[in-house]
């Protein structure tokens, strides 16, 4: 099988070095593609293709940008099914919401096609008279994308879409995991005529083409999703080479559920949060904090939808569940198991990885109880689909807990009460506060991001997003001039 290449400086790049193989994580026999690993050199020449095409670019018309970003939301859209199939075979999501994934990623395109006409500035009065002063927005310049597994159309798309759309050139490396989808995008730039040089992927691993993106005097700013170390690590390294960063990392996100919670919306909560996408979103509910006179019938109901999930291979029908994404992660899963049963949690479903007529990575949705805020399972993000029920006897203490932790990216609370809902809104130390509705699924014309640990810099998503991708100059107009 001949490897998919990279895209660099708009021509298709051979590589010497071994082929990055993409396996279906729900049969492991299913290569899905074989895909070019990029080393050092390229990435390098990537970079140099992305500066040298920067001032081009960044004079581009509104309208070249703009009919761009909406050709490729418009075919992104159009091949929802079959790209949704491509992303289900190389990450493991149910086909349904890799497909839902695939039309978050052409809607993404379009608006920030939109959004590209909408660029303003501001004309502000000077004290000095005959003096005007107008603030305008300008491009970065090149901008390092790298984005992880987890969501392998819709992160690149919600990067890639907003660099281009300020006049921003990109290089761009995907999780090695994934490739497909993000060959995917660079193909339908490099169609819908994206200069060369503008867009750049570069699939490899982060050490040599994450290094060397990060090391690179050219490039002006680094948009990270990824894990908590690997954020930590390139943010320091980004700002001693005085970048632009902007870091999504991880969460422990809490769904806080008081006694006048709505039952079936509270479990219905709980299970799509922590579950669904195997568990593995950044957003995915992962302690879920019940006060006592609704503890036992949701406790009940939760157990009762839990067992009834359907795990299986990501491409079939029924399955609501599909499988861990990689053999590191299952691993990582289940060690994550054995630390709650060792720190004395109760496991009361799942816990082990489900039989299946396929070979693949497939692990039982997992329930804990008795766990108390200090236990690791309720403090690390695992990234699975494991859930904590911790106890708290009112929504005061249920706060507290729901705050108590070093992360700060979703939280939910389940109630009928306006008075702890509004209170929740205000004192929620998260970046996304959900009510009566899952921690995870969120919209894409509105800004994502967390706080504490969870992330770093400015929001992504949505109008909010030009705050990342371009800087603003002051310009000082003196009338006061003869003739
Ligand atoms: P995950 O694998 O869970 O998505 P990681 O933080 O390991 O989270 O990876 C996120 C992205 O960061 C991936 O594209 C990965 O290859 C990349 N990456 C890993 N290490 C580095 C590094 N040292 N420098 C730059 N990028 C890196």
């Amino acid at each position: 099988m001949s490897a998919h290449r990279n895209y660099i400086n708009g021509a298709w790049v051979e590589s010497a070095a071994a082929p990055i193989v993409d396996r279906n994580p729900s049969d492991i026999d299913d290569v899905v593609g074989s895909y070019a690993a990029a080393d050092a050199a390229q990435t390098r020449r990537a970079i140099e293709a992305a500066r040298a095409a920067f001032p081009a670019w960044s004079r581009s018309s509104i309208q070249e940008r703009a009919d761009l970003l909406d050709a490729v939301g418009s075919r992104i859209l159009s091949r929802a099914q079959e790209i949704g199939r491509l992303l289900a075979r190389e990450e493991g999501k149910t086909l349904k919401e890799a497909v839902g994934e695939t039309m978050r990623a052409g809607h993404v395109f379009k608006f920030h096609a939109g959004q590209a006409l909408r660029i303003t500035g501001e004309l502000v009065d000077s004290p000095r008279k005959g003096v005007s002063v107008t603030v305008q927005r300008e491009p970065l310049g090149v901008i390092g994308i790298i984005t992880p597994w987890n969501f392998p159309i819709a992160i690149p798309a919600w990067k890639i879409a907003p660099a281009l759309a300020y006049a921003n050139c990109v290089v761009f490396k995907p999780a090695s995991l994934v490739p497909g989808c993000a060959h995917v995008v660079a193909e339908l730039l490099a169609d819908c005529g994206c200069p060369p040089g503008v867009f750049n992927l570069v699939v490899g691993s982060g050490r040599e083409v994450g290094d060397a993106i990060v090391n690179a005097p050219e490039v002006d700013a680094i948009s990270f999703t990824g894990s908590v170390e690997t954020g930590r690590a390139l943010a320091a390294r980004a700002v001693a080479g005085m970048k632009k960063i902007q870091l999504e990392m991880g969460g422990k996100n809490p769904l806080i559920v008081l006694d006048d919670a709505d039952l079936d919306n509270a479990v219905e909560c709980a299970v799509q949060g922590a579950f669904y996408s195997t568990g593995q979103r950044c957003t995915a509910t992962s302690r879920v904090i019940v006060t006592p006179g609704i503890y036992g019938r949701f406790r009940h109901a939760l157990l009762a939808r839990t067992t009834a999930l359907v795990v299986g291979d990501a491409l079939d029908e029924k399955t609501q569940i599909g499988p861990a994404v990689d053999a590191a992660q299952l691993k990582t899963d289940l060690d994550y198991i054995a630390v709650g049963q060792k720190e004395g949690a109760r496991l009361v479903v799942g816990g082990e990885r489900q039989p299946a007529p396929k070979n693949g990575f497939y692990i039982q949705p997992t329930v804990f109880e008795d766990v108390h805020n200090q236990m690791r399972i309720a403090r690390e993000e695992i990234f699975g689909p494991v859930v904590s029920l911790l106890r708290a006897q009112d929504y005061e203490e249920a706060l507290a807990t729901a705050n108590d932790t070093p992360f700060g990216l979703s939280g939910g609370i389940c109630t009928t009460s306006l008075k702890h809902a509004d209170h929740f809104r205000r004192n929620a130390q998260v970046g996304l506060a959900m009510i009566n509705a899952p921690t995870a699924g969120v919209d894409y014309h509105v800004p994502f991001g967390g706080v504490k640990g969870s992330s770093y810099g400015s929001r992504e998503q949505g109008a909010y997003a030009v705050e990342f991708y371009t800087r603003v100059k002051t310009v000082y107009t003196n009338a006061n001039i003869a003739g």
